[in-house]
């Protein structure tokens, strides 16, 4: 889709990320460091009218699809009537949300009937003490009950996100495809990023060859997936099952790269890889008109970089991802 947004690379920015909250539960390896707790101030982070006026702003400029993610999303107070206040905005055509799943058993209903249309479910393992080991906390059962609950109030597809880790989960790659393949989930297999210490001391596992051995095993061709993003997707002939393999390291995607990232306390990142930034929130509390925000948030995406750089300067982000919002 072409939009109005576009940056200096031709590429049109139709998606926007949304972290609520850099607050977590869990303190996944790979994510955040083992009790960490130095989390933004609450005074800091942008009230749902903030939210909604940068939303409204994106979509003034032809941007369209909207998730909301964290930290852990559904940490933060109210977050069905923020889901809810956002749907509202004419041009939001399509609202996802990010979520450990940890409490999304008593958020799911709420959350359909607010008009979040899909929901991506962070799991790494089906064995109790692997989750254990990955999160910090005693967490399968909670997900488990969650994702049951979250399918019976009809979200559909639900995407499983699972981070391939070497010497960590690997091994269990086939058991949560069949997981998948039995309760109509598609599964999405993660590449780790380098991004903060934990992201670079994670076990990066290729995932190329992976993508071979399980399109042999289910029989499946290249395929795509509605909201697919950056995942590219293999789906057996039935169309029944789907697993797409996100890949930023092995085969990166920026050269079709649509999106930009709002941190809870108004920071516009232009990418993953990269520390350009542009703070939306001094401009929201000193009064700037909605013509004003149009032109900040046009400016902010003229700094969107090229490329990342993971594999040239693995060592260059140290933010970590629950701070920037996944
Ligand atoms: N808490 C929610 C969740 O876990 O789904 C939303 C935020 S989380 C930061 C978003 C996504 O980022 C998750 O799917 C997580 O697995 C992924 N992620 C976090 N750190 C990563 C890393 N270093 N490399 C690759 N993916 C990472
Ligand atoms: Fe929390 Fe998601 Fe990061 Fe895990 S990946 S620590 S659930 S923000």
């Amino acid at each position: 889709m072409t939009t109005a947004l576009q940056d200096r690379f031709g590429r049109s920015i139709d998606y926007l990320r949304l972290s609520v909250t850099d607050r977590c539960d869990l303190r996944c390896s790979y994510c955040m460091p083992q009790g960490f707790n130095d989390y933004g101030e609450p005074v800091d982070w942008l009230t749902f009218e903030e939210i909604t006026r940068v939303v409204a702003a994106f979509t003034r400029l032809g941007t369209s699809k909207f998730r909301l993610t964290g930290g852990e999303p559904l940490l933060r107070r109210n977050i069905s009537e923020l889901a809810a206040r956002l749907k509202r905005i004419e041009g939001v055509e399509d609202l996802s949300l990010s979520t450990n799943a940890t409490q999304l058993a008593r958020h799911a209903a709420a959350l359909k009937a607010a008009g979040v249309s899909r929901l991506n479910v962070s799991l790494d393992s089906l064995c109790a003490e692997r989750v254990l080991n990955i999160t910090r906390r005693d967490a399968l059962a909670s997900v488990l009950d969650g994702l049951v609950v979250a399918k019976s109030a009809g979200f559909a597809p639900i995407k499983i996100n699972m981070v391939v880790m070497a010497g960590v989960n690997e091994d269990e790659i086939t058991a949560m495809a069949d997981f998948c393949l039995e309760h109509g989930f598609v599964l999405r297999l993660i590449e780790t990023m380098p991004v903060g210490d934990t992201g670079r001391n994670a076990g990066f596992v290729d995932l190329q060859p992976i993508r071979k051995q399980l399109q042999s095993r289910y029989g499946m061709v290249d395929g795509l997936v509605a909201g697919g993003g950056p995942a590219r997707y293999l789906v057996t002939a039935d169309g029944r099952f789907s697993i797409g393999f996100i890949t930023p390291m092995s085969q990166h995607f920026c050269e079709t790269c649509n999106r930009v990232r709002l941190t809870v306390d108004g920071t516009l990142y232009l990418c993953l890889g990269d520390d350009s930034k542009f703070e939306l929130r001094p401009l929201l509390r000193s009064g700037i008109s909605d013509a004003g925000l149009e032109s900040a948030i046009r400016e902010a995406i003229e700094l969107k970089p090229e490329k990342h750089e993971f594999r040239e300067q693995p060592g260059k982000i140290i933010r970590i991802m629950s701070a920037t919002g996944g």
